[in-house]
């Protein structure tokens, strides 16, 4: 690798195919939802205007039985009640009872059918809502993945190693970074092809993940070069580590790998960068084979001759 240039990430191309079909499901209960409040509000307005009109008809019915039994009280006063008079004024009386029995159903239906649609109106907003978020925790978390291989991906690792340094900063263990990266991989593409290629970066990645603590952090860093975090792990055992990865790497390929474990003032930055001249020395000294940073082969001078 040599450097610590930015890798390109790509969001997958399975990002864009699920937060599309997310969002359509989304747009189609947002319409549903759209559609229930407005069949809510016409239906309000016509239970709205059915109860004004059977308020004024009853109120005019009361006002007719009213005036009915008057005009009875007084023909009876007067000593010659008309009958027609009574007749009328008791079915003014019972037509008026009748409209407001209507008028109690109607205000209990539309109080239940104002339920029934709240309690819809409800469900489908928390199921769009729901929706949304899980359509955005997975966005989030593909952000944050590899397409290829599935491991986190170069944004991951930045967010990673960044909170992992504040953990061992808080609660004052040990944290090691190793950079790994796949010896003349290039041939081997030549050789077996790309997509053989990229069935060993994926094995590997896979079979490392699997031999690695759930709590620490690999990575891919880009093309064949991959990134450990471990935390509460000092550089011995980083190198262990290691060499139990080397064994489950398929084809027999083999990896360099440089180690740095954290020095307290160190910024994650500067972490990596001694791990990845650790791994440059790898490379020099041979390839397939670890080399701690701090503790690099002493080259051997020509003696000086006076
Ligand atoms: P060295 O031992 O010095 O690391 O040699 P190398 O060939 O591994 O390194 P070099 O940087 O020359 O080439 C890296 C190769 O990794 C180039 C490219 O073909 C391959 N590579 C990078 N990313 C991918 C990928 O996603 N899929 C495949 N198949 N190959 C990749
Ligand atoms: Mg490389
Ligand atoms: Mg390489």
């Amino acid at each position: 690798m040599g450097h610590l240039a930015p890798a390109t990430i790509g969001i997958p191309v399975r990002t864009a195919q699920l937060d599309s079909t997310r969002l359509r499901h989304a747009f189609w209960l947002r319409l549903l939802i759209g559609a229930s409040a407005l069949a809510m509000l016409v239906f309000a307005a016509l239970v709205l205007s059915i109860e004004v009109r059977l308020d004024d008809k009853v109120e005019a019915r009361y006002q007719e039985a009213l005036s009915l039994a008057e005009r009875a009280l007084d023909a009876h006063r007067l000593g010659g009640a008309s009958a027609k008079v009574s007749s009328r004024a008791m079915e003014a009386s019972r037509s008026g009872r009748f409209l407001n029995q209507v008028a109690a159903y109607t205000v209990a239906l539309s109080i239940l059918l104002a339920l029934s649609f709240g309690t819809m109106f409800g469900v489908l907003l928390w199921r769009t809502q729901k929706a949304s978020r899980d359509a955005m925790g997975m966005l989030d978390r593909l952000a944050r993945e590899d397409g290829l291989t599935g491991i986190t991906n170069r944004r991951g690792l930045d967010e990673g190693i960044a909170i992992e340094l504040a953990r061992a900063r808080r609660n004052g263990h040990s944290l090691t970074v190793a950079m790994l990266d796949l010896d003349y991989f290039k041939k081997f593409n030549d050789r077996r092809g790309h997509a053989a290629g990229d069935a060993l970066l994926r094995g590997a990645a896979q079979a490392w993940r699997r031999e690695v603590r759930p709590t620490d952090l690999l990575a891919r860093y880009g093309g064949e070069e991959f990134t450990l975090v471990l935390s509460d792990c000092d550089a011995d055992a980083a190198c262990r580590l290691i060499d139990r990865l080397r064994l489950c790497v398929p084809e027999r390929q083999t990896f360099s790998a440089g180690v740095a474990q954290w020095e307290r003032h160190e910024s994650p930055e500067q972490l990596l960068a001694r791990a990845d001249r650790a791994l440059q020395t790898a490379k020099k000294e041979g390839r397939n084979r670890t080399i701690v940073s701090g503790r690099e082969p002493q080259i051997a001078l020509p003696l000086q001759t006076a």
